[in-house]
């Protein structure tokens, strides 16, 4: 799938980051996964599973969105995806936070 257009504010954007996780023993080849996830992310393998099916496998792994579009599209329930913290986004978060509580603190001292 392939979009035309970027939104224009996306450098003010914290875009997620996404693991994907592949059951390959579930998998029956059918390339939904591979043909709607939007960063392309995947493509079919050459492998077999038990089965005989080719399963999809990770090409891009640091594009993942968690989008989990993959996910719920699957018929077999044979791949999902979990969300990624980036390094240093807890410190970041938690300074918002007191920065935050600190602006709270000052307005209730004002009044
Ligand atoms: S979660 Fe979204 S971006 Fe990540 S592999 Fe699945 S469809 Fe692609
Ligand atoms: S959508 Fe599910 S069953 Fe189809 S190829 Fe992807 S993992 Fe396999």
């Amino acid at each position: 799938m392939k979009y035309w257009r970027k939104p224009l504010d996306l450098d003010q954007m914290k875009i997620p980051r996404g693991e994907v996780h592949i059951i390959a023993e579930r998998c029956k080849g059918c390339g939904f996964c591979v043909e709607y996830c939007p960063k392309d992310v995947l493509v079919m393998s050459e492998e077999f599973n038990r089965k005989g099916y080719h399963p999809p496998k990770v090409v891009k792994p640091g594009e993942c969105v968690n989008c989990n579009l993959c996910e719920m599209i699957c018929p077999d329930f044979a791949i999902f995806s979990v969300a990624v913290e980036e390094e240093g986004e807890d410190q970041a978060d938690a300074a918002t936070a007191g920065a935050i509580a600190e602006g709270e603190a000052t307005k209730e001292d004002s009044h």
